[in-house]
């Protein structure tokens, strides 16, 4: 079989922190990682990968955009340059991330995804749509339009699905019927969230008896923490089991605030996302509409032109590992299962996605030591950066 071999390799996956290693791909999967020189064969492809980190692949749960797209654009163009930009980032699978828009634009942004899979999606993988919305709290909307905001709806989920799967929901637990919802979202296969809620701990507990464990950018959107109502917040603190998402920008989460999540929270149940924009990717100066409100890119932060809120995210995976590494000191090969490896658990693809292991899929990055730029990217085996 034709093999790859990737020299001179700093790994880290999660509990490895391992210099000078070599790394044996046949097909799809990893051989072997390990300090063993490996006798070399006329047909192999060889890579230097020069001392650099080689990680999991990211997998970004949460994404709705870039290179100027979004998901939700009834362009097919869009999937296509969204896949590309995530590739650079070195995110090899994510879940493109809707807003709250009307059904039949769900309906185009699943078919488009369809045809990134017929096309035998060239870029980052997508196994299907986290569904952001449109479920959710009409006070809690942040960027999403209110006037699509609706009920939950298992009938809704199913015909999308239809088109292209739904693996994630993001909804508000406290809308009529919000415990029910998060179990037929379990009997079709998809993971059921909270986010963008105004849910007390009462309102979240019948959700979670029926199985719930995920929240939808943590503390973003959500009730803060008070002293006599936890709120969404304070149940992020007191339950242990669940996957938090976290945008590890810096803006949308202060350096303290990540601190304590990262110091505070079993790191098992942290999740990495970016809940990226259409100007992620973009230079400076780029502005665009949402929702009707001008949005200009400056200093890397998206910011309405009038007023000057936060827009949305322009973050990049590495970069937020680099953030969070940084403000915690946390080690390496313990941060890192929060940018893949525990995304894959929750999915169910923990056996196959999110380590650098024999056995594994061989879908890794490669990231510069110094300036954490991305220099290489294998999806399924092959180099595709
Ligand atoms: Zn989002």
């Amino acid at each position: 079989m034709e093999r790859t071999v990737i020299y001179n390799a700093h790994v880290i996956s999660p509990a490895l922190d391992l210099e000078g290693a070599t790394i044996v791909i046949e097909g799809k999967r990893i051989k072997s990682v390990d300090k063993t020189a490996v006798k070399s064969r006329p047909t192999d492809k060889t890579f230097d990968a020069k001392g650099n980190y080689v990680m999991p692949g990211f997998i970004d749960v949460h994404t709705h955009g870039a290179n100027t797209y979004d998901f939700c654009d009834p362009d097919p163009k869009a999937i296509f340059e969204i896949a590309k930009g995530k590739l650079e980032e070195g995110v090899t699978t994510f879940l493109p991330t809707t807003l709250t828009v009307s059904h039949e634009e769900l309906l185009t942004a699943a078919e488009n995804l369809r045809k990134y899979a017929k096309r035998g999606m060239p870029y980052a993988k997508t196994p299907g749509i986290h569904l952001e919305g449109p479920f959710i709290n009409v006070k809690c909307c942040g960027a999403q339009n209110p006037e699509f905001v609706r009920k939950p709806s298992i009938k809704e989920v199913k015909e999308i699905a239809a088109v292209f799967p739904v693996k994630q929901i993001s909804y508000a637990v406290e809308t009529e019927g919000g415990a029910k919802f998060a179990k037929d979202c379990f009997s079709i296969g998809v993971v059921p969230s909270c986010g963008h809620t105004g849910a007390k701990l009462a309102d979240l507990m019948p959700a979670y008896k029926n199985g719930l464990r995920h929240m939808t950018h943590f503390c973003n959107q959500m009730t803060p923490l008070h002293h006599r109502e936890i709120g969404m917040v304070g149940a992020g603190f007191l339950i242990e089991d669940l996957n938090t998402e976290v945008i590890c920008d810096k803006i949308h989460l202060c350096p303290d605030m990540l601190k304590l999540i990262f110091t505070r929270r079993n790191l098992a149940h942290i999740q990495m996302i970016t809940d990226s924009l259409r100007c992620s990717h973009c230079k400076d100066g780029y502005a665009f509409s949402m929702g009707g409100l001008e949005v200009k890119l400056e200093g890397g932060e998206a910011r309405l032109v009038k007023g000057g809120n936060l827009a949305g995210s322009t973050l990049w995976m590495g970069k937020g590992l680099k953030n969070v590494h940084e403000v915690t000191g946390i080690p390496l090969k313990d941060l890192v299962r929060t940018t893949s490896w525990n995304q894959a658990i929750e999915q169910g693809w923990g056996k196959d996605l999110g380590k650098v292991q024999k056995g594994y899929i061989a879908d890794l990055v490669m990231l510069n030591k110094k300036n954490w730029k991305t220099v290489g990217v294998f999806v399924d085996g092959e180099r595709r950066i």
